[in-house]
C-alpha cells in the first residue's frame, strides 16, 4: 500500500501518474481539508474533489479545478441575486457539494461522505480526509485574518502573508483509517503540494505527524518549488510569510522531522548538499509535470526513490 499526502492541483498530477502504475487498491490518499468552506449552505471540499475528479478522469485539467466541460448556469443565476459570487462552482460540481452536504446533515462523517462520492465516481483508491473534525486554514495579512480560499480566490493571493493559522488543529483527530493507512503503508509519498497550506495543514494534526515520524518505511516527498519559485500558486508568499526560504531547502526544513528522501528538480542540484545536511537523502529528477508521460515518469521516480 502506497499512502500519499495530498493538497490540490500539484498533488492531483502526481496521483494520476501513480494511478497509472499502481492498482487502485494499492493507493490511499490522505487529503488536506483546511481549504474546506461553507458556501450557499453547502460543504465544499476543494482538495478532496480535485483528488477524486482527477482519479476518476473527469477533472478540468486546464482550469485546475472542477469537472471537464462543466457549465455555470447556477452560478450565473445566483449572481443575478447577489452580484458578488467570487468562488466558481460549476453545475456538475455543485451536485457533488449538494450530495456531500446532505450526507453530512443526515449524520455521516466527512470520511463516509467522501467514500460514497468516490464510489459513485468509480474511484477505487481510498480517499481519506485528514480529519472529520472542524478545521480551517486562515491567512493573516495587513488587512486581517481570512479563510484561505478568500485569500486565494477572492483576493487573488496578492497580499503579503504575515501568518497562517490552522484553526481546529489543537483538537483535530485523524479521520478514521488515516493512522492505520500510515501504519500499514509500504511507502509514504508527500505530493508536490503547497508546503504550508496543504501539507503542513495535514501535519498539524498531531497524531498524523507522530505516525509519520514513527513509520519505519521509505517516506518520499517531491518539492513543489522548482528553481526558487512555485510552479503555480502562492507557496512563495506563504513560505516567506512564515520565515522560510522559497526553495527546495525551505520546504525540506518543514518536513525534516519525518522525511527520508526528497525528490528535487534537476534545476535545484546545487541545493542537494544543504538539504542532505538536514539528514534527508536527496534525489534529482525532472519534476515539472506538463503531460501524462511526465506524471508517470515522476511517479516511477518516487516509487523507486
Ligand atoms: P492547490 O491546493 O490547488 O494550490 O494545490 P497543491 O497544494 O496540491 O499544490 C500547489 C503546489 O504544487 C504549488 O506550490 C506548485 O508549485 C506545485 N506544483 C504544481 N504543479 C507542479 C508540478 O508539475 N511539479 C512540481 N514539482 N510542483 C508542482
Amino acid at each position: 500500500m502506497i499512502v500519499a499526502l495530498a493538497g490540490g492541483v500539484g498533488a492531483a498530477k502526481l496521483l494520476v501518474g501513480l494511478s497509472k502504475i499502481l492498482k487502485p487498491e494499492e493507493l490511499t490518499v490522505i487529503v488536506n481539508t483546511g481549504d474546506d468552506i461553507q458556501l450557499h449552505g453547502l460543504h465544499v471540499s476543494p482538495d478532496l474533489d480535485i483528488a477524486m475528479y482527477s482519479l476518476a478522469g473527469i477533472a478540468d485539467e486546464t482550469k485546475g479545478w472542477g469537472i471537464q466541460g462543466d457549465t455555470f448556469h447556477c452560478l450565473e443565476a445566483l449572481n443575478r441575486f447577489t452580484g458578488s459570487e467570487w468562488f466558481n462552482l460549476g453545475d456538475k460540481d455543485l451536485a457533488t457539494h449538494i450530495f456531500r452536504t446532505n450526507l453530512l446533515r443526515s449524520g455521516a462523517t466527512l470520511t463516509e461522505a467522501t467514500q460514497e462520492i468516490a464510489c459513485a465516481l468509480s474511484v477505487k483508491s481510498k480517499i481519506l480526509p485528514m480529519t472529520d473534525d472542524k478545521f480551517e486554514t486562515r491567512v493573516t495579512t495587513k488587512q486581517g485574518t481570512i479563510h484561505f480560499e478568500e485569500y486565494m480566490v477572492k483576493k487573488g493571493a496578492k497580499d503579503e502573508v504575515l501568518g497562517v493559522e490552522f484553526y481546529g488543529s489543537d483538537k483535530a483527530q485523524p479521520a478514521e483509517g488515516v493512522l492505520e493507512a500510515i501504519e500499514n503503508a509500504e511507502r509514504v509519498v508527500v505530493c508536490p503540494s503547497n508546503p504550508v497550506v496543504s501539507i503542513s495543514t495535514i501535519l498539524s494534526v498531531k497524531r498524523i505527524r507522530q505516525a509519520l515520524q514513527h513509520a519505519k518505511v521509505p517516506k518520499v516527498a517531491v518539492s513543489p518549488i522548482i528553481a526558487g519559485s512555485p510552479v503555480k500558486g502562492p507557496a512563495d508568499k506563504l513560505l516567506r510569510g512564515l520565515g522560510y526560504e522559497v526553495s527546495a531547502f525551505g520546504v525540506a526544513e518543514l518536513y525534516m522531522d519525518f522525511l527520508g528522501t526528497f525528490v528535487i528538480d534537476v534545476a535545484d542540484a546545487s541545493e542537494k548538499k544543504r538539504i542532505e545536511k538536514l539528514g534527508i537523502k536527496v534525489e534529482l529528477a525532472e519534476t515539472m509535470m506538463r503531460n501524462l508521460d511526465d506524471k508517470i515518469r515522476l511517479a516511477k521516480a518516487v516509487l523507486d526513490a
